[in-house]
């Protein structure tokens, strides 16, 4: 059974030197509230969310075309209780937006093997 709609992958080089994607499907942890579809590259905990790996909803995966601000950029909320459960920053290795992802504060589940 298909949850989400039928995605293709983001394809690129972050993509090819990580290995195979999984898409999950990601909720706040105090609420059960959805928050986002997105595509995790490589094994182990999530401590990031990268912009360009949103899938789902449209007005977070829009964000990667904003001008991309630690101090000024919105957080990532939970749109029911208002948990604040990623803060921006620049993965700098990459120099690539991103969500540091505040642990205990969202749950993962898996939507492709
Ligand atoms: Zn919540």
């Amino acid at each position: 059974m298909h949850i989400v709609k039928t995605v293709e992958f983001k394809m690129d080089a972050y993509l090819r030197c990580r290995g195979t994607p999984a898409l999950i499907s990601i909720s706040c942890a105090h609420c059960d509230k959805y928050l986002m579809v997105y595509q995790k590259d490589g094994p182990g905990p999530l401590l990031r969310c990268y912009l360009d790996r949103i899938h789902h909803p449209e007005p977070l995966e829009n964000r990667q075309h904003d001008l991309f601000d630690k101090r000024h950029s919105p957080v990532l909320e939970c749109s029911h209780c208002k948990a604040v459960i990623g803060v921006p920053m620049i993965y700098k290795k990459e120099n690539r937006p991103a969500y540091r992802m505040r642990k205990g504060l969202f749950k993962i589940k898996r939507l492709y093997k």
